[in-house]
């Protein structure tokens, strides 16, 4: 697991799993925490980690309902997890459904946990809208076409913008299962303008980016999304993100479109 701070305000955890992300953002007397680490050791140590940084949460956000995003009740038992409206609605469509994957995933990985994922009070939350942090406020926007679900956590007044699955240097654009390449290209396009406005943008897997590196991966992923949707035959996929795994995303984006 490792921390970086991005802004007096702001730091994020990478976790050694996929490069998961979770950031921890503070204003006046108050901090939240976007997403989740993954290994139990992560999450057992997480909470004396951001405590010792000053970002003891008062509440946790998930940016969307993909298991490896809604662990952070794991480190904090006590508190509410607040999602987008479609993430709540996605939860209570397939009941167990994150729960089974955070099982097959720790299987394939040989991990044993002391308790099943419990997700506790959720919160649902209007997308677009916002959520009051300290004297400020995040700004929430719709972000799906990943998956069904899903926001972008934008901290304006630091420049710290979460967007969840998308715009990753580590991965291309992947449409799981629920996504959508329209609803995809929707985000992307909605994303320009808050990358604009934003210094450090944080996707879900792999390193934050400055505003230049954002923009460049939102160009190469729109760029892929259209050669997708144009049904080429054969797409190269953007350099550093070619690997066989990456290949085996394309083949996946193949069928959903
Ligand atoms: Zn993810």
């Amino acid at each position: 697991m490792r921390t970086v701070a991005v802004h007096r305000d702001a730091i994020v955890i990478t976790s050694l799993m996929w490069q998961t992300n979770a950031v921890a953002l503070r204003a006046g007397d108050e901090a939240m925490l976007v997403d989740s680490p993954y290994f139990p050791e992560e999450l057992e140590a997480l909470a004396g980690v951001l405590a010792g940084a000053g970002f003891a949460p008062d509440a946790l956000l998930a940016t969307h309902a993909d298991f490896d995003h809604l662990l952070g009740r794991v480190a904090f038992p006590g508190l509410a997890l607040g999602l987008a409206e479609s993430s709540a609605v996605r939860l209570q469509a397939e009941p167990g459904a994150a729960q089974r994957g955070l099982r097959d995933h720790d299987a394939e990985l040989y991990i044993e946990r002391a308790k099943p994922l419990a997700l506790g009070e959720l919160q649902a939350l209007p997308v677009p809208g916002s959520v009051e942090l300290g004297d400020q406020e995040l700004e929430l926007h719709p972000a799906e076409g990943h998956t069904v679900d899903g926001m972008a956590i934008f901290a304006r007044w630091c420049g710290v913008l979460c967007v969840g699955d998308y715009l990753s240097r580590v991965e291309v654009p992947w449409i799981s299962e629920g996504g959508a390449l329209a609803d995809y290209r929707a985000t992307l396009a909605r994303l320009a303008p808050l990358v604009e406005a934003a210094e450090a943008i944080v996707p879900g897997h792999g390193a934050p980016h400055d505003r230049e590196t954002a923009l460049r991966l939102l160009e190469e992923d729109s760029a892929y999304l259209e050669a997708l949707e144009r049904g080429e035959e054969r797409i190269r996929l953007p350099k550093g993100r070619d690997s066989k795994e990456q290949q085996s995303i394309h083949a996946e984006n193949l069928t959903r479109v």
